[in-house]
């Protein structure tokens, strides 16, 4: 598995990232014994990124992956743990206070001594400035006492990440993590890449799947996406399907394609998935992406192309 260098931090992330957020069931129910050996074949196949959160399944993804983890029997050094604050399954609280005790929670449920990254969960819910002027100093403080290696932010919003990263010290946050805007379906993340690379941020990109919209199964039905949307993506996959293609495949290679993108982070809760996308990310490294494929997928795309949905509360 190709490793890439994350902004400044050092740290060097499988291409492909473990997303654990299904680990959590919002995605279907994964029994323990499928979560660990989820985890252990991906780490077997080289993937040695794991990302979770205290909101994923209100924290049974932090529990489910520490667990298995710990099964492992590996290096502390030989993976990248990745968790979040300030988003909770009762809300948002992005104060200092909140924070502060809530990487002590994670650790706990995670069996670990630090995380390599800590992220602002999701902050387009919160006040930026807040994020700005206690949220961050506060990650800091954390990550000068050994709680955390590295600290970033994470939401859907593009226009959040300038927003911060403009009004924080520089050197400040080492890796944002930016999710649904680098797939065959919305790439728009592209043009914010110089910006980021110049801010010497670490760049992680989730969700090439679009949460679902390009599997052949469907997005979960708490998919917040237009009903154009889905109804675009759910042709590509037919068209791939009648062709004897897989939607999924193409859609990781294709945000995999960008070398500029450290990680890409894919929410997998089975064993098969887990074979299926390493050796997608093989695959490519191989022998390329599916041209032909990719370009009638994006002709089918097209209508749609970029097109996200709100998140979040508004901004003054
Ligand atoms: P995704 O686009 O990775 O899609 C996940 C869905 O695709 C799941 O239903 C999964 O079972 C399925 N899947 C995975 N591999 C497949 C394959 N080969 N074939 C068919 N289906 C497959 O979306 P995601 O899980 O939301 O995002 C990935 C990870 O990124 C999350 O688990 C989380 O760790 C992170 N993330 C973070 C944020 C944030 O911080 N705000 C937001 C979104 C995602």
């Amino acid at each position: 598995m190709e490793l890439r260098e994350l902004g400044r931090t050092g740290l060097k992330l499988s291409c492909i990232g473990f997303g654990a957020s299904p680990l959590g069931n919002v995605f279907g129910t994964v029994s323990e014994e499928q979560a660990n050996a989820s985890v252990r074949l991906a780490f077997q196949s080289g993937i040695n990124f794991f990302d979770t959160s205290p909101y994923y399944g209100g924290t049974l993804s932090e529990k489910v992956l520490g667990k298995a983890l710990k099964a492992l029997e590996a290096p502390r050094s030989s993976y990248v743990v990745a968790t979040k604050c300030g988003r909770y399954k009762d809300g948002f609280d992005f104060s200092a206070e909140r924070v502060t005790r809530s990487v002590e929670e994670s650790l706990e449920r995670l069996q670990l001594d630090y995380v390599d990254i800590l992220q602002c969960h999701d902050i387009e819910f919160g006040s930026l400035d807040q994020i700005v002027n206690e949220t961050i100093p506060a990650l800091v403080k954390l990550k000068e006492a050994g709680k955390t290696r590295f600290i970033g932010i994470t939401g859907l919003p593009l226009g959040i990440f300038s927003y911060v990263l403009d009004r924080v010290p520089p050197g400040t946050l080492d890796v944002v993590l930016s999710y649904c805007h680098y797939s065959v379906n919305d790439s728009s993340l592209g043009d914010l890449i110089p910006y980021l690379k110049a801010k010497g941020v670490g760049i992680i990109n989730a969700s090439p799947l679009s949460m679902g919209l390009l599997t052949h199964a469907g997005p979960p039905p708490w998919h917040p996406a237009s009903p154009q949307l889905k109804s675009a993506c759910e042709a590509a996959a037919d068209h791939c399907k009648e062709k004897g293609k897989n939607i999924s495949k193409l859609a990781l290679q294709y945000s995999l394609l960008n070398k500029e993108i450290s990680s890409v982070l894919v929410g997998m809760k089975s064993v098969e998935q887990v074979e299926e996308n390493v050796a997608a990310a093989r695959e490519l490294a191989n022998s390329g992406i599916d041209e032909e494929a990719l370009s009638e997928v994006e002709a089918i795309l097209k209508p749609v192309k970029n097109q996200s949905w709100p998140s979040g509360i508004q901004q003054s």
